[in-house]
């Protein structure tokens, strides 16, 4: 690999690091959609026909399970969350590969 070559690499880096402020919405958990019973002995939800769906996103709290309750409002932007970080984890991935590539390259320069 040529100098080049890194520059490439450092330029394809910058490109995936400038994307990482923008993932603003980002949330790191699991969508649930829950249906559940409410308290009235006479409801619908009693026969069959629960209330739902409910959306929520399991967090991992310090090790601890927590269900965070959605408001229907913020369905659209709690999955683009979601997606963000699925995009994060893209990108620390394809970041990881350029590092080591240019590490791999600069520890050969030093050998020359
Ligand atoms: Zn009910």
């Amino acid at each position: 690999m040529q100098a080049k070559s890194i520059q490439a690499l450092i330029a394809k880096r910058s490109h995936l690091l400038a994307e990482i402020p923008k993932l603003t919405q980002l949330l790191h958990g699991s969508w649930i959609e829950r249906y559940s019973t409410c308290s009235r002995k006479d409801c619908k939800c009693h026969q069959g026909q629960r209330h739902g769906p409910h959306y929520c996103i399991v967090v991992n709290d310090d090790g601890h399970q927590r269900q965070k309750y959605v408001p229907k409002a913020m369905v659209d932007t709690a999955k683009n969350g979601l997606a963000q970080y699925k995009r994060l984890q893209e990108l620390v991935k394809q970041i990881t590969v350029i590092n080591l590539a240019i590490m791999k390259e600069n520890a050969g320069n030093e050998n020359r």
